[in-house]
């Protein structure tokens, strides 16, 4: 057999702690290595794989359309980007879509959009106030934009226009405001600093702070949105409404697309202000289509909502049988549990070598963001499997 991980070695640069499997097969809500060995996959490509790997629905629009048209660059109308956009602005409160490659470039887009509102509405304002802990992906703008420090010191100087301020507290954002302010970007839920959840009445009092200062609400719900924390969107849980929100992971269940929706007032690009050569081609399309559609007609959200219920009262129990379990958070399928020491890496591997894949979202929290299609079964195996990984540490 090849030795895939000296290739790696040898050929790739090291930007991720690689965890030492090879997957070559997808199914579902499992994986299978080289070795033919079967996982159950509670990380499905980072939060990507909504509908678990290969959805037939997924597989058919992709199929079909690949055979008949790609990619044909925007200037001209294709039918699926349109049928998406429309399917989008119907089941959201935004009213135009862009579409972009990944969830940094939709946020790129986010952030264009509302710097060319500021120089609209709001005498050239152009900063955005995001917050610590925050992730808004990995170009060099959203790197300053995402209020982690690992992220930036490697890359300084940064892109000016971004104000990182404390997370969950209305105040910090208050304080922050000024006359060169045109918008607040937050993640309703952050995902990858570790799932923290915002207080009950914060979002809201972000939202009425952006309506008093007039300046905009931007939600990156990139791992939020698409059914991810048990509501098709996560704002509709905090009965607020962004002024533009963005798309990405979920979005196509494994197929790279990204977007950005706004509403009515904040779409306000003209042409040849923005764009992007793949954003929104027609495979990308079909099979975004074809997994949103399927998500809202058999309501995977509810699902997402009782099955991730489920499986937080199946971690709490863990948590009084192992007292190193500090919490557990999560909405819908997103979920972390947290340990009182950084037990992170080796409880990933206990539960590797058992046939469960996890995410170490920090070094004493483990991350659950598996296929929003699962049932109590792949819930109880997966329990079932971290009660002997925790009993194996603990
Ligand atoms: C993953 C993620 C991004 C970045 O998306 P990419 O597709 O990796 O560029 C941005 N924001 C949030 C909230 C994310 O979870």
């Amino acid at each position: 057999m090849t030795n895939w991980p000296e290739l790696e070695q040898k050929y790739l640069m090291h930007t991720v702690e690689r965890i030492p499997i090879v997957l070559v097969k997808g199914q579902g809500a499992r994986v299978w290595d080289e070795a033919g060995k079967e996982y159950l996959d509670f990380v499905a490509g980072w939060a990507v794989n909504s509908l678990g790997h290969c959805h037939p629905v997924v597989v058919k629009a992709v199929t079909e359309q690949v055979q008949t048209l790609i990619q044909t660059s925007n200037q001209f109308y294709t039918i699926p980007q349109l049928r998406l956009a429309e399917l989008l602005v119907q089941h959201s409160c935004l009213d135009k879509v862009f579409f972009s490659n990944s969830g940094a470039e939709a946020n790129e887009g986010a952030v264009k959009l509302a710097r060319r509102y500021g120089k609209l509405n709001l005498n050239g304002a152009y900063e955005v106030i995001t917050v610590t802990g925050s992730f808004h992906g990995r170009t060099l703008a959203m790197v300053a934009a995402s209020g982690q420090a690992k992220f930036q010191q490697p890359y300084t100087p940064l892109p000016s226009g971004f104000v990182n301020v404390g997370f969950n507290d209305i105040e910090a954002i208050k304080a922050a405001t000024t006359d060169k302010t045109c918008a607040v970007m937050l993640e309703p839920v952050q995902g990858e600093s570790g799932v923290n959840l915002v207080s009950e009445d914060y979002l809201a009092a972000v939202r009425a702070w952006c309506d008093q200062k007039g300046i905009l609400l931007i939600l990156d719900e990139i791992q939020t949105g698409i059914a991810r924390t048990g509501t098709l969107f996560a704002y509709e849980q905090y009965g607020v409404e962004p002024d533009i929100m963005t798309l990405a992971k979920g979005l196509a269940s494994g197929i790279p697309i990204g977007a950005v929706l706004a509403k009515e007032k904040a779409a306000v690009f003209t042409p040849g202000q923005h764009g992007s050569t793949y954003g929104g081609n027609p495979l990308v399309c079909a099979a975004a289509y074809a997994a949103v559609k399927f998500t809202i007609d058999n309501n995977i959200a509810a699902n997402a909502k009782q099955v991730g219920e489920y499986f937080m009262d199946g971690l709490r129990k863990l948590q009084r049988k192992y007292p190193f379990v500090k919490e557990v958070r999560g909405r819908g399928l997103l979920i972390a549990i947290e340990f009182s020491s950084d037990i992170g890496k080796q409880v990933l591997m206990a539960c590797l070598e058992r046939g469960l894949l996890v995410n170490k979202v920090k070094p004493n929290a483990i991350r659950f963001m598996p296929p929003l299609i699962i049932g109590k079964k792949e819930v109880d195996q997966a329990l079932d499997i971290l009660d002997k990984a925790l009993a194996s540490i603990g």
